[in-house]
């Protein structure tokens, strides 16, 4: 047996746990004599994660449910092999669904052709869709649902009391899940699930990466507003609404300006 390290009271993460980084944040919430994960990772270190969990002396068979924050490959691509190992069933937004159903491997960043990534992204079915205002129960905790779009369309949050089990929304530095178009990033709805976050009275955020920080409303607003930005920047090229630059141009070229 080993010794539990909960972050806080009845959450404990396996990184923290184990001392090292065994991949993305891998939450455990438990009460009485239930326990649920909040994302898996990848497939090789599920077998790991289990037998932490197991050593920690949480029963197997009294797991709950595994959660995916979203479907990206990082945090789900054991989901499949978890969801068979602990007979337990998957929860996560409709919109992560189908991509996980059909290990779609644009939507799930599981391809990227041009950096010649290649990853197994096993289907897994969702048994549970959960969305904005569900409440997942684990024991006599009540795990309340935010649907927080923007870095994915599916991307979930999780209340806790005073801690916000954040996702990729925001992590320590400033820095936000990646925004690409072809797994369904929104600029707009990020900047609205980050200003959510912000207005909220959560104390912790407990992010899908990385350590896990006090809410920083200053580190919040600096983001916003960058995030803000791209909308109108040609960094992210369709997620954003306009690019200015292209209206200045049209007038400089309708006035006959050149270049000085
Ligand atoms: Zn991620």
């Amino acid at each position: 047996m080993i010794k539990r390290k909960p972050v806080f009271p009845n959450v404990i993460e396996l990184n923290y746990q184990a001392g090292e980084r065994l991949g993305c944040n891998v939450y455990l919430v438990f009460d009485r004599n239930e326990w649920l994960l909040i994302d898996i990772g990848f497939e090789d270190t599920v077998e790991e994660i289990v037998e932490l969990i197991r050593q920690m002396d949480f029963p197997l068979s009294a797991c709950k449910g595994l959660v995916a924050t979203h479907a990206d490959v990082d945090h789900v691509q054991g989901l499949a092999k978890a969801r068979q190992l602990l007979k337990a069933p998957t929860y996560g937004h409709r919109l992560a669904a189908e991509p996980l159903a059909t290990s779609d491997p644009v939507k799930t960043y599981a391809q990227i052709a041009a950096q010649g990534i290649y990853l197994d992204m096993p289907s897994v079915k969702l048994d549970h869709l959960v969305d904005e205002g569900d409440r997942i129960t684990v024991g006599g905790l009540n795990l309340e649902v935010w649907h927080t779009p923007g870095h994915t369309d599916s991307q979930l949050s999780f209340r806790l009391g005073n801690l916000l089990l954040s996702g990729d929304n925001i992590y320590r530095d400033g820095c936000v899940g990646v925004i690409d178009a072809h797994h369904g990033s929104d600029i707009a709805a990020f900047v609205k699930s980050l200003e959510r976050i912000r207005a909220s009275d959560v104390e912790w955020l407990l992010p899908s990466h990385g350590p896990i920080f006090r809410k920083d409303n200053a580190l919040l607003d600096r983001t916003i507003e960058r995030v803000r930005g791209y909308l109108h920047m040609a960094d992210f090229g369709t997620c954003a609404a306009d690019w200015p630059l292209m209206r200045d141009w049209d007038r400089e070229l309708a006035e006959g300006r050149m270049p000085e």
